[in-house]
């Protein structure tokens, strides 16, 4: 995957202001996803440095579930699903995290096991909450977080912090 591929990847990602809230600059990836080669390029250079080192591939609900899935494909390992609290039947773990306004939940089931190792994804890497929460979860029931890969870092929220080690393709 070259740098030009990566350029013309993320062109395809459309920015959308005052959505959810106003103020907020949205970062739809859903034309990136409909792109066959720009999908397959982002996939392959998110999980680029990871290769041979992990397990499974864990994705945070919702779009970090298609990256995942992607990804688990490619790199021909598993997906275990991270979920938002409430949607799985048995979940063996919770971790929360703060949000804006109140906090938020993700729940994983038992496959996150001992020794596991697991590769995190998401989309956006904003203020960071997200991804450290799915790494503590990983971590309460065993896993061994062997990395963590976002498509996009929104650098004026200060995420890094978080989460200083996660590659990400495209900085804004
Ligand atoms: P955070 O926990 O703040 O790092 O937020 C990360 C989660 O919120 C990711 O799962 C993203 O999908 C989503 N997210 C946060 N900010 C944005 C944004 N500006 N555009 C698109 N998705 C976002």
């Amino acid at each position: 995957v070259t740098a030009a591929d990566l350029d013309r990847a993320e062109s395809l990602i459309r920015s959308i202001p005052d959505f959810p809230q106003p103020g907020v600059t949205f970062r739809d990836i859903m034309p990136l996803l409909a792109d066959a080669r720009a999908l397959r390029d982002c996939v392959r250079a998110m999980i680029a440095p990871f290769e041979g080192t992990f397990d499974v591939v864990a994705g945070v609900e919702a779009r970090g579930f298609l990256l995942a899935g992607a990804a688990a494909m490619l790199a021909d390992v598993g997906l275990i699903p991270l979920r938002k609290a409430g949607k799985l039947p048995k979940p063996a773990a919770a971790e929360s995290y703060d949000l804006e306004y109140g906090t938020a939940t993700i729940e994983a089931t038992e496959e996150v096991r001992p020794g596991l190792r697991v590769l995190l994804m998401d989309d956006v890497l904003a203020t960071g909450g997200t991804l450290a929460a799915a790494d503590r979860l990983v971590r309460a029931l065993g896993g061994e977080v062997v990395g963590t890969t976002a498509l996009m870092e929104l650098t004026a929220l200060g995420g890094r912090a978080h989460v200083p080690e996660a590659h990400v393709l495209f900085r804004v």
